[in-house]
């Protein structure tokens, strides 16, 4: 009898056994997928670990379907990672699987094949079975996999499903929904009849007679030979000093073709610039520390100030790990910043750039599987978010994460809840590879371990170009609101400072923690605050669609007209956001042209881009925005950041509160300033002498970490204690009481450390389920492996007791 092991893509942390023939088992090898059925009637596409000879012995080992891969689509590594991280974070190896693969690998009975509208198939390319499943959704605009198993009356179809999804026939209804709109970009060429030296000679004969138009011909020459890259209408038009009519004529006599192309994966015809990169020789003896630090250890932190030209460091470091034939991966808090991080490596690096982006295609996501897989040139480089971690590399050499502070590296929902940062030097370690960690303001966690000499440290102090560190000033709200001289949310120094910035061209950049036009409307004769009907939360005031929105489940109403609970029409609104200060500026600086930047103005897939293009292209004045400005943009006409209000971050109920204020409002302060004149940071605050603010003002890292490590120790957080938290859900709020007591009094009787709760979160109520958490500390000296072994008993005779068997838990181990 012979048998392989699978992993499914469940939420399981088993694996499972199915039987195999002589002849598959012998061909089969760990890491190719397999179709296999499961339970009554699904099907699964399930992952080898290994082929052996061992009946199970609680079930009857069934058959599998078929074999998909001709040989691993997964790696030895990759696998080894994957358990890895189930293992320390605690979920199934399922969970892992399941968020590694593209979807598209991972067909399965109930996934839900679409045909796209407009999509036209010639009949005669396609087989007799890819005939029948293209015409089924002819008459059905989509099918579960199932159905269509039925309609072919056959069970192998998954590989035909595949090659059809990949020749762009059919595709997941996911995706259909989810349609993902690349931004193009206009660019120009010659037309192919003018592309033979005849055709040059014709050329000049056609322009004789019009000047205007030949100087944008010969701009477009120019441009092509000094650029050595496709050349954009705007630059085009920028260059030749004249207007887009004009190249519009020219394309319409066929003089030049316009073609689109999406601006991230623009393809260059070889190298990209002949300029060498040269680095300043504070950057250079940065670079030469990284260098250095990796002989004696596998992870470099370095802790560079913002603007000092971090990205060139890794530029150059990139250089040399592709010189030996490894592969780099670039890891980014957010995939909205890889439009500028792309076009910038493009210009070194050319096409061996890749992006793994799960707003890209099915399609293209495979694409870069099989390209790292196979160690392609095309891969060399790839630039992601989290998610990239789970790629197949075959030879992996350098991992770069930067702004490694920020918490977006770390998964919340669904399991794996894994940090990005730590995965990836496991994953190092696993490839044998060296992990560079930047940012400007480092985690607490990540600076303790350069600290305790398990990473090295590399400082970059100076920006780069001699541009100074923006002078930082703060403005008391509360005397200049007791001396009237508030106009809004606006203190009289801000309006001046904004004002004098205008006057002299420059740009304005202001920071405000919260979307929407003020966070609450409240009653003024009873006090009542509408509330979110499925969620503990208050309702957001959007203005400019009179609405009051949920900002956690979406839920939204006409903003009343009368109390809800005392019928007054006294109605007022507290606190601000983003869109009050947009307004306030319309009526303090009219002839200012102004943006905003929040999760409301940059939903579309490229919202985000759009906005920053347009201010870095000096069409917008005053740039307003959340916390999305904090992340490593790089402008270069910035001269102004007001922070409007510091103190709601710092009062945040979380341990991580001021570590986080400091690093928000480091990002932010540090996108002023230029090489010819200082920036500047207005800063205004109720609390003017807290130390975080007076850290913040003096740049004073060392003394914010100092602080907040003290703190840590004495309250017991990391990186002296590592936390688990516990989450528990459930619709009864009785039931959810009892049984999170219940697990909390297990919890603490079977462990020797601190565990906290049950607690209710700040926001104890969302999408109608209660919630309760526990928190577990456990100290550094006692063993981790142990401990995780214990809670994971524990919440296995949780789930064990039948009256809390509907309660949902999640285990979240290094909590953010
Ligand atoms: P950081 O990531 O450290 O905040 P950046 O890498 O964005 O800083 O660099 C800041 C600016 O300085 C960018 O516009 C970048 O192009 C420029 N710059 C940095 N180093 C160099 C260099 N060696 N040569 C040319 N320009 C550089
Ligand atoms: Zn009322
Ligand atoms: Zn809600």
């Amino acid at each position: 009898m012979f048998f392989i092991e699978v992993i499914l893509p469940l939420s399981l942390a088993k694996t499972f056994t199915y039987r195999v023939s002589e002849a598959e088992f012998h061909f089969i090898k760990k890491g190719m997928r397999v179709v296999v059925p499961f339970g009554k009637s699904k099907m699964y596409t399930a992952l080898v670990l290994s082929v052996h000879q061992n009946a199970p012995t609680l079930y009857e080992a069934k058959e599998i379907h078929q074999i998909i891969d001709e040989k691993p689509i997964a790696t030895e590594i990759q696998i080894k990672h994957w358990l890895w991280i189930a293992d320390y974070y605690m979920c199934g190896i399922g969970d892992v699987y399941r968020g590694a693969f593209p979807t598209g690998l991972l067909l399965e009975s109930e996934t839900i094949i679409s045909h796209k509208a407009g999509v036209v198939v010639n009949d005669s390319e396609l087989s007799d079975d890819e005939f029948l499943i293209y015409e089924a959704l002819q008459h059905q605009s989509s099918l579960k996999v199932q159905d269509i198993i039925s309609i072919l009356n056959k069970k192998n179809i998954i590989p035909i499903l595949q090659k059809m999804i990949s020749k762009d026939i059919i595709f997941l209804e996911e995706e259909i929904k989810e349609s993902y709109k690349p931004k193009l970009v206009r660019y120009v060429k010659l037309h192919s009849k003018y592309e033979t030296d005849e055709g040059l000679n014709n050329l000049l004969e056609v322009l004789k007679n019009a000047n205007k138009q030949k100087e944008i011909v010969l701009a477009f020459f120019q441009l092509q030979a000094s650029e050595k890259k496709p050349v954009t209408v705007k630059k085009l038009v920028e260059i030749s000093n004249t207007s887009a009519t004009i190249v519009k004529a020219l394309i319409e006599k066929e003089i030049l073709e316009e073609y689109f192309l999406q601006h991230d994966r623009v393809s260059f015809k070889g190298e990209t610039t002949d300029k060498e990169l040269l680095l300043s020789t504070a950057q250079e003896n940065a670079f030469n520390g990284i260098k250095n630090s990796f002989f004696e250890k596998d992870v470099s932190l370095l802790h560079g100030v913002t603007s000092s030209g971090k990205t060139e460091i890794y530029i150059k470091l990139i250089e040399e790990y592709l010189q030996s034939g490894k592969q780099v991966l670039y890891l980014l808090p957010e995939i909205a910043l890889t439009t500028q991080l792309v076009s910038r490596l493009r210009l070194h690096f050319g096409n061996k750039v890749a992006v793994f982006h799960s707003k890209y295609s099915n399609n293209e996501r495979v694409e870069v599987w099989k390209q790292t897989l196979e160690n392609s040139e095309k891969a060399q480089i790839v630039i992601g978010a989290r998610s990239a971690l789970f790629l197949p590399f075959a030879n992996l050499g350098l991992l770069i994460v930067d702004e490694e502070h920020e918490q977006t590296f770390k998964q919340t929902d669904p399991a794996p809840r894994y940090h990005a940062r730590d995965a990836a030097v496991v994953l190092a370690n696993y490839h044998k590879a060296k992990v560079l960690l930047g940012s400007a303001t480092p985690s607490i966690e990540t600076y303790y371990n350069t600290q305790a000499g398990k990473y090295g440290l590399v400082s970059l102090s100076e920006r780069y170009n001699n541009v100074r560190m923006p002078e930082i000033v703060l403005v008391d709200l509360k005397d200049k609101h007791f001396r009237k001289r508030m106009t809004g949310h606006f203190s009289d120094l801000l309006i001046e400072e904004i004002a004098e910035a205008l006057s002299l061209g420059e740009q304005i950049i202001l920071f405000q923690n919260r979307r929407g036009y003020s966070p609450v409307i409240e009653c003024i004769t009873c006090g009542h605050v509408p509330h979110c009907q499925q969620c503990d939360v208050s309702l957001t005031f959007h203005k400019n669609k009179n609405q009051l929105r949920c900002h956690y489940c979406g839920y939204a109403i006409a903003k009343p007209t009368h109390c809800h609970s005392c019928s007054s029409i006294d109605m007022t609104t507290k606190g601000f956001g983003t869109e009050q200060i947009e307004q306030e500026l319309a009526a303090l600086f009219p002839n200012a042209k102004t943006a905003r930047m929040d999760q409301d103005t940059t939903r579309g897939k490229f919202g985000f881009e759009k906005i920053i293009d347009t201010f870095k292209n000096r069409e917008v004045d005053i740039l307003v925005g959340t916390q999305m400005l904090a992340k490593g943009l790089d402008f270069d006409n910035v001269s102004l950041v007001g922070i409007m209000n510091a103190d709601n971050m710092l009062h945040h109920p979380d341990f991580r509160a001021f570590e986080r204020s400091y690093q928000m409002m480091t990002q932010v302060a540090g996108r002023a300033g230029r090489a010819e004149k200082q920036g500047k940071v207005v800063i205004q605050t109720y609390n003017p002498n807290h130390n975080t603010i007076q850290q913040v003002t003096n740049h004073n890292y060392a003394g914010m970490y100092k602080e907040q490590l003290y703190d840590r120790q004495i309250y017991k957080y990391p990186p002296y204690f590592r936390i688990i938290k516990l989450t528990l859900k459930h619709r009864d709020f009785e039931k959810l009481k009892e049984g999170s007591m219940w697990l909390y009094q297990v919890l603490s009787q079977n462990l020797a450390m601190p565990v906290l709760g049950p607690e209710e979160p700040a926001v104890s109520r969302i999408r109608n389920e209660y919630i309760r958490t526990i928190l577990v500390k456990i100290p550094h000296n006692l063993h981790l492996g142990n401990t995780k072994k214990t809670i994971q008993k524990m919440l296995n005779s949780f789930e064990a007791v039948p009256q809390y068997r509907a309660v949902k838990t999640a285990v979240n181990v290094d909590f953010y």
